[in-house]
């Protein structure tokens, strides 16, 4: 008998609309009973523990083999955090300690260590963090598998295609997801930047998260429609609603498929003027699914989730083996680094800033790697080193000042005469540039034009501090209107001002992800758009579809107007057959 029909709403996380059997992924943590061991098994019980940590490593090494074939180095970094737990000498001496000096099972003592760090995550007010608390989880379950001699039901499992519904999915399974046995899933948790999402993202495999009551509503057999455009699912749907999503399914995959055609076509409009389009990445995994979007390479690498994601200072290293993956999965297209942009919203403990009154106005970005030129060299020389695998630039957030650039420049010759002394291989020439996002870079634009190698506008920033918007306040989102004619005049400026002086402009803030944002920044002359990569194929196919010249005199007008309304009304008239493309994006 066919189960009740509901409607749950929970956040579009990946594009497309899956419809199939449910199949319910049980992840739960697993029962430990706070076993005692005596004094004469502890040594015994320790070995166990090892075996333990040596097999779950030997198991993740195997998965993240395949994986990498598969998806390439880049994808596969998603994996190391958790290796790299697996042999954190810290997390196995500690566990060995409380097996030997309270008499504890090795399951208990490892459970204990594991899950206060793991809560110390989940407790977190930032997205990243609370997203990362599942590595911790995985690690957790994939050892206490072995010491509790446990087998696990997983995605190797799955018979045949099904939609997946579970609570959360950990990394390791996540990474086993193909388009052919999974045709979508829904879960619980989750947000926009879990391992989960991106690998979804990068496969195609449409899904929802943070559907809450998921579970239980939705059990195995279910007839299930993961929505990933308008973040819903539809729980055994009636006739009409199947008949409805079969169709939207369908419209979507032929979209899809003409996008897909566009792929390797350059962004050149009717009259020949070339946009070169790029992909903002938060985390290095993101990489390796960009080509398939038709990114032509990275406009911004944002590298925060180093500084966010990290109980101590990232290593060089570390930092190295992230930056080096992205460089060489991209090569010979060009990667932009972003330089730390912590403080305003992204503030960690350890890095010792008192709370502030107004953050977006203090502490951050340029200003805060400025006062900390050890944290900043290394992130620098951790770019120059990894120069030597592809074509990286570095860029600075939040400048405000001539001089923001002209030290960090020295800063670079420093870190460069450095490697090279000690003989270790880096770019003889990494281009230098600025994200031009507060009111001051706008005004200055000449002078910030001498000094730097490249603009990228990050609109973000730059509306929430032209238009005095706090980005995050919902009761003044409605005033947070990227055409605002004061945004279109700063941005025409920018451009003009940096053409002056041969340097190209990019746009890389959220404004681009909107088709018709997207023809106004045409218009406006830009040379390249950095969006997110889902929105890439849609923007270009409108960025063929129109005349540079038409854009170019469209935004003549647009910037005499007096309301972002107006300059909507007016791009839309223009703009009649791409009407697809808006409604789909
Ligand atoms: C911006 O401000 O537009 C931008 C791209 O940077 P972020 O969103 O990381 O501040
Ligand atoms: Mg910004």
């Amino acid at each position: 008998m066919k189960g009740k029909s509901v409607t749950l709403q929970g956040v579009a996380a990946s594009p497309g609309i899956g419809i199939g059997e449910v199949r319910v992924l049980n992840f739960d943590e697993l029962r430990v009973s706070d076993r005692s061991v005596g004094a004469a098994e502890v040594g015994a019980e320790v070995a166990r523990f090892e075996q333990a940590l040596t097999e779950a490593a030997r198991e993740l090494g195997e998965i993240r083999a395949c994986y990498a074939e598969d998806m390439g180095e880049a994808s596969a970094l998603i994996l190391d955090a958790q290796l790299l737990l697996l042999s954190d000498p810290v997390m196995r001496e500690s566990t060995i300690k409380v097996v030997r000096s309270e008499l504890r099972s090795a399951a208990w003592a490892f459970r204990d260590v594991l899950a206060g760090a793991r809560h110390h995550l989940e407790s977190s007010e930032n997205e990243y963090m609370r997203d990362r608390a599942a590595d911790f989880l995985d690690v957790e379950r994939r050892v206490l598998h072995h010491l509790l001699s446990r087998s696990s039901a997983g995605l190797r499992d799955l018979a045949g295609p099904s939609v997946l519904v579970a609570h959360d999915l950990p990394p390791s399974e996540t990474v086993l997801m193909h388009p052919d046995k999974v045709l979508g899933f829904a879960l619980e948790t989750g947000g926009r930047t879990s391992h989960s999402v991106i690998v979804a993202r990068s496969r195609g495999i449409p899904a929802v998260v943070g559907v809450h009551g998921a579970l239980r509503e939705v059990h195995d057999g279910d007839m299930l429609i993961v929505d990933g455009n308008d973040g819903v699912i539809e729980v055994n749907p009636d006739e009409a609603t199947l008949h409805r999503y079969r169709q939207k399914l369908k419209d979507f995959q032929e979209f899809e498929t003409r996008l897909e055609q566009n792929r390797d076509l350059p962004a050149v409009t009717l009259d020949g003027r070339r946009i070169q389009l790029l992909a903002n990445i938060e985390v290095p995994e993101e990489a390796e699914g960009l080509r398939r979007r038709g990114a032509e390479g990275v406009g911004l690498f944002r590298t925060e989730f180093f500084y966010l994601n990290h109980a101590s200072l990232p290593t060089e290293e570390e930092q190295y083996a992230a930056y080096s993956a992205v460089a060489r999965a991209m090569a010979p297209d060009l990667v932009v680094i972003r330089t730390m942009d912590v403080g305003g919203d992204k503030v960690t403990s350890y890095m010792g800033a008192s709370p502030e009154d107004n953050p977006f106005q203090g502490w951050r970005g340029i200003r805060y790697s400025l006062a900390h030129e050890d944290i900043f060299k290394t992130q620098l020389r951790a770019i120059y080193r990894a120069s030597a695998h592809g074509e990286l630039c570095i860029m600075i957030p939040m400048v405000t000042r001539i001089e923001e650039i002209e030290r960090t420049r020295e800063l670079c010759a420093e870190v460069r005469q450095e490697l090279v002394g000690a003989g270790i291989p880096c770019s003889p020439d990494i281009k230098l540039g600025i994200m031009v996002e507060t009111p001051a870079a706008v005004m200055i634009a000449d002078h910030l034009a001498g000094v730097s190698d490249f603009f990228s506008i990050g609109t973000n920033d730059l509306l929430q501090y032209t238009l005095a918007v706090d980005r995050g306040n919902e009761r003044t989102s409605h005033l947070y209107e990227p055409l605002d004619v004061a945004m279109l005049r700063s941005i025409s400026r920018v451009v003009e001002e940096g053409h002056k002086r041969g340097i190209w402009i990019s746009v890389c803030g959220e404004m681009s992800n909107d088709p018709l944002a997207c023809v106004a920044l045409a218009g406006l002359g830009v040379d390249k758009i950095s969006t997110s990569p889902f929105g890439l194929p849609g923007i270009k196919s409108i960025l063929r579809s129109i005349s540079c010249a038409e854009a170019r005199q469209w935004m003549e007008q647009a910037l005499q107007l007096q309301t972002a309304a107006q300059v909507r009304q007016l791009l839309r008239a223009h703009l009649t057959q791409a009407s697809e493309i808006l409604r789909w994006a």
